[in-house]
């Protein structure tokens, strides 16, 4: 079957996930106070903890999930497939397991499903952040796997 696309617009002004792992918020809460000038202009959310501290630390407001460990990973998940979060940087700590681990092999996943911009560590925030497509519309074709469910539905029932 041929894979069609559908075209999705990441507007303007950004809304970010921000999560760090225990191990790694320190380093967040420095990139953020760094960038806060940057930041200032998009919608920022975060998991519990980690959000809170970014909200504490930048004088910015952050909307505030479920810390990752009771759901917040999953949340900002369930976010992403509404198109309410369109950006994520989510600071994991390759030395450290989790007790969430599907969670956030579970968020990697779904961020990848709908295409958004993802960092896993501090040089990739960077990047994107400096990026000429922080300051404009993004326009960004993603593969319409709602056709291909209903494709795969159809072939099943047969
Ligand atoms: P926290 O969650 O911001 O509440 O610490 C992050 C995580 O550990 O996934």
């Amino acid at each position: 079957m041929e894979t069609e696309y559908i075209d999705v617009t990441i507007e303007k002004t950004k809304k970010i996930a921000l999560i760090a792992h225990d191990g790694k918020k320190a380093e967040l809460l420095d990139w953020a106070v760094r960038n806060k000038e940057i930041l200032q202009s998009h919608f920022l959310c975060g998991t519990g903890t980690t959000g809170r501290l970014i909200q504490e630390r930048t004088g910015l407001p952050v909307q505030i999930f479920q810390s990752g460990p009771l759901g917040g990973d999953q949340q900002i998940g369930a976010r992403i497939v509404d198109g309410k979060i369109d950006m994520l940087i989510f600071i994991w700590d390759p030395m450290e397991a989790q007790p969430h681990d599907p969670d956030i092999k579970a968020l990697l996943r779904i961020a990848t499903v709908y295409d958004i911009p993802v960092a896993n560590n501090l040089a990739t925030a960077d990047f994107i952040i400096h990026s000429r497509f922080m300051n404009e519309e993004y326009v960004h074709p993603i593969e319409d796997y709602a056709k291909q469910m209903k494709s795969r539905l159809e072939n099943v029932l047969k």
